[in-house]
């Protein structure tokens, strides 16, 4: 094997590796539209999202991108968490986790804190984080736009989509086509809005053309 195959194979195998440990993390969860899909769709959709757009192949943000819910939707207790952060790092190395520690919010903190949060620090993290964090709102967003989570109403997509726009364009600028992904996404979600609650109309409208 030369060294070009055997640099390949081991970047093939750490991404697949990553989406194997991931898969089974997250084998018990559901996404929270109303289509419950399995939530590695999400994980999948993440990584085809970064896979696609990177202009430069980085197999370690595809392997943080496959593992970045599990130390927040897989880790129910403190003890749980550590354990899972010594093994990301074990088996994927440093870098990777630190992709991982720089996306995953404090569960610790209200609500309302870590939203605020994700829009006055992701524009400070790493290059790869703020990357992630545009493909996870693309994602996010779409999944509103096909499958509104239970108990939505319009008012609360409307707040979720303003939410993910304002994270989104705090780390802009990176890459056009995954930014490009995200605003189609929003265009989704807000013509999905539009045609289950045409009255939302006017939260949508451009500012200049209601002042004509
Ligand atoms: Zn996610």
């Amino acid at each position: 094997m030369t060294a070009t195959d055997e640099t390949l194979r081991s970047s093939l195998a750490l991404v697949s590796r990553a989406a194997d440990y991931a898969a089974r993390r997250h084998v018990k969860q559901r996404r929270k539209g109303a289509s419950q899909e399995p939530y590695v769709n999400h994980l999948a959709e993440v990584v085809n999202l970064l896979a696609q757009t990177l202009e430069k192949p980085n197999p370690q943000l595809l392997a943080a991108a496959w593992l970045h819910d599990v130390l927040e939707d897989t880790c129910p207790t403190p003890e749980e968490y550590a354990r899972t952060k010594a093994e990301i790092e074990k088996q994927f190395g440093p870098v990777v986790l630190g992709i991982v520690l720089e996306v995953t919010d404090d569960k610790s903190l209200p609500k309302e804190t870590r939203k605020r949060l994700q829009i006055a620090t992701t524009a400070g993290k790493s290059r790869e984080a703020r990357l992630l964090k545009i493909a996870d709102k693309t994602s996010n967003v779409y999944a509103v736009a096909v499958s509104r989570p239970v108990g939505w109403d319009g008012p609360r997509v409307v707040e979720y989509i303003r939410w993910a726009q304002a994270v989104v364009a705090s780390c802009r600028g990176l890459n056009a086509e995954l930014e490009k992904a995200f605003d189609m996404a929003v265009s989704a979600a807000h013509a999905a809005l539009l045609s289950s609650d045409p009255m939302f109309d006017h939260l949508f409208s451009n500012p200049r053309s209601d002042s004509q």
